[in-house]
């Protein structure tokens, strides 16, 4: 548990330290903006998608430290891979960052990104970690802005076998 700790902490801070993948796109061809009230948290995520796939990714904002570093890693873990694959990155994160999906017992492909499966245990975190990744899928899905705190979240799914 230390040592998992340790790890968040230093790739927290490597990423506020040295962004990847930050500032615009020239020739993006999706963008987003992504809001987060309760902490504050806007960033701005220029995609550009080529056959099919995120050829490239670029991000900029004003963010606390989980959510720069959570943007960051986002964008090298999507960057090259076919759209499909992102989508299924995004699903996983956000099911790893409310507790849906147990990392450790369950397959994913996730890999160095689990050093944010500890905000499941901090509720005013989650929401820092998961906007990067609601803003990709805003943005995959051409849609302007999206926000925690929307009606429309675009990550928000009927539960299951729920009352219509
Ligand atoms: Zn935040």
């Amino acid at each position: 548990m230390a040592a998992s700790k340790q790890l968040y902490q230093e790739v927290i801070l490597d990423h506020n330290r040295k962004p990847r993948n930050w500032g615009t796109l020239n020739d993006a061809t999706h963008q987003a903006e992504g809001v987060n009230p309760l902490c504050g948290d806007r960033l701005h995520l220029a995609v550009k998608v080529n056959d099919d796939a995120v050829e490239a990714i670029a991000f900029e904002g004003e963010s606390c430290a989980i959510c720069k570093a959570s943007a960051s890693m986002m964008t090298t873990a999507v960057k090259g891979k076919p759209r499909t694959e992102a989508e299924q990155l995004i699903h996983e994160f956000r099911d790893m960052a409310t507790g849906k999906l147990d990392t450790e017992q369950q397959p994913h492909h996730l890999g160095r990104l689990t050093v944010f499966s500890g905000v499941k245990d901090l509720p005013t975190r989650v929401k820092c970690a998961i906007l990067p990744w609601h803003t990709l899928h805003a943005a995959l899905n051409s849609m302007a802005t999206t926000s925690t705190e929307a009606d429309d979240d675009p990550m928000h799914e009927p539960t299951p076998g729920g009352v219509a």
